[in-house]
């Protein structure tokens, strides 16, 4: 890892938190309560969460509108004194005493760093789905919206039978539409699992080629070759689970630690192998894959109690006295 020596014109923060999603703002909430000079860096308020429009597995509420809880949340932040600059960090340099953080249109310092970026979902590309009433990302999420109607998994990965077998609960039939001749890699036991539901139907070898809609709502797909004598697959629901990417190439690029599926590895304190260098939410490995707004604040409250210690602890030591934490 490469240290350079920092500009002293730099505006500096006890901890700059990247991210403007559940993970950042419970950072944030803490980070203020506990006084630390925090600065949040984002390009897109509310995150994935702001984009849910039903949230029925928040503590504390029945139900809840994401942008309504963001809202919430940004709301207790502002309160506290955190300030945000509206932009996407685009590099992280170690320096003496912590990191410079590039964005657009300008740098700053901070002693600790929050890492809560999130993740890219993988789209189809298809005209419509980021329109249509019953397309989602997350079966965990919306299952509950779909009790009683048929719907399809598009995926054959580990959490596209994950999500399928959850389907399968509250569906009186799922579909698996996966490109592929047989599904690729699921755990063990997810696999037995879906041959003994009745209600799933592996659709193998094939993939959508159009989404069918009624009026704004999604009504089937089309599919790249017949299925049952159909290309036609009347469904009214369509989870999308073909993939996410976390976006931790600015961790990457400084030595951080991450696992097979490019996520930040943290150990219980939301800690990395680089020393000051947290990470929470959706781009670290702490949920396995349990990737949800409570697990994301519940990290970014770690994250800022780590990043808090720290500060109280080191203030600004030079980095020998820095007591780096173990990851697991
Ligand atoms: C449609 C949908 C519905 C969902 N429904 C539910 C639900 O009902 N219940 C539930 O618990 N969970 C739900 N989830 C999952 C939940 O929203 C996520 O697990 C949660 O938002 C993760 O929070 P996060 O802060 O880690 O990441 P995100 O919410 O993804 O936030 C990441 C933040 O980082 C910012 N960012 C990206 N790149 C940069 C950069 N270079 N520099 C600075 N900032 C950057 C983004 O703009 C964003 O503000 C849903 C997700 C989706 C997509």
């Amino acid at each position: 890892m490469v240290e350079v020596k920092r500009k002293m014109d730099v505006e500096a923060y006890d901890a700059v938190i990247l991210g403007q999603g559940a993970a950042a703002y419970a950072a944030a909430l803490y980070s203020g309560r506990y006084r630390l000079e925090t600065l949040m860096i984002g390009p897109t308020f509310g995150g994935e969460t702001a984009t849910a429009s039903i949230l029925a597995n928040y503590p504390g509420y029945v139900e809840v509108d994401g942008f309504e809880l963001m809202s919430r949340m940004k709301e207790q932040v502002d309160r506290l004194g955190v300030k945000t600059v509206q932009a996407q960090a685009s590099a992280i340099a170690k320096v003496e005493h912590g990191f410079d953080i590039t964005y657009e249109g300008g740098q700053v310092h901070g002693e600790t760093l929050i890492y809560a970026v999130g993740r890219e979902r993988r789209k189809l590309g298809l005209p419509g789905e980021e329109s249509l009433w019953g397309v989602s990302y997350c079966a965990t999420c919306d299952a509950p919206l779909y009790a009683g109607k048929t719907v399809a998994v598009i995926g054959g990965g580990d959490s596209a039978v994950k999500a399928a077998l959850l389907l399968s609960r509250a569906c009186p039939r799922v579909y698996v539409v996966y490109r592929g001749q047989a599904f690729a890699r699921p755990e063990a036991v997810s696999l037995r699992l879906i041959s003994e539901r009745e209600n799933i139907v592996p659709v193998l070898g094939t993939r959508v080629t159009r989404l069918l809609s009624r009026e704004d709502a999604l009504a089937g797909l089309e599919l790249s070759q017949p299925f049952g004598g159909s290309r036609e697959l009347a469904v009214e629901g369509v989870f999308v689970e073909i993939g996410a990417e976390p976006r931790s190439e600015m961790a990457r690029a400084l030595g951080v630690a991450l696992n097979e599926k490019g996520e930040v590895m943290v150990g219980k304190l939301m800690e990395t192998n680089v020393p000051r260098f947290f990470a929470a939410g959706d781009v670290c490995d702490g949920a396995g894959d349990l990737k949800q707004t409570i697990t994301a604040a519940a990290q970014g409250a770690l994250a800022a109690t780590s990043a808090y210690k720290v500060i109280s602890v080191h203030g600004n030591a030079c980095e020998h006295h820095c007591v780096p934490f173990e990851v697991d």
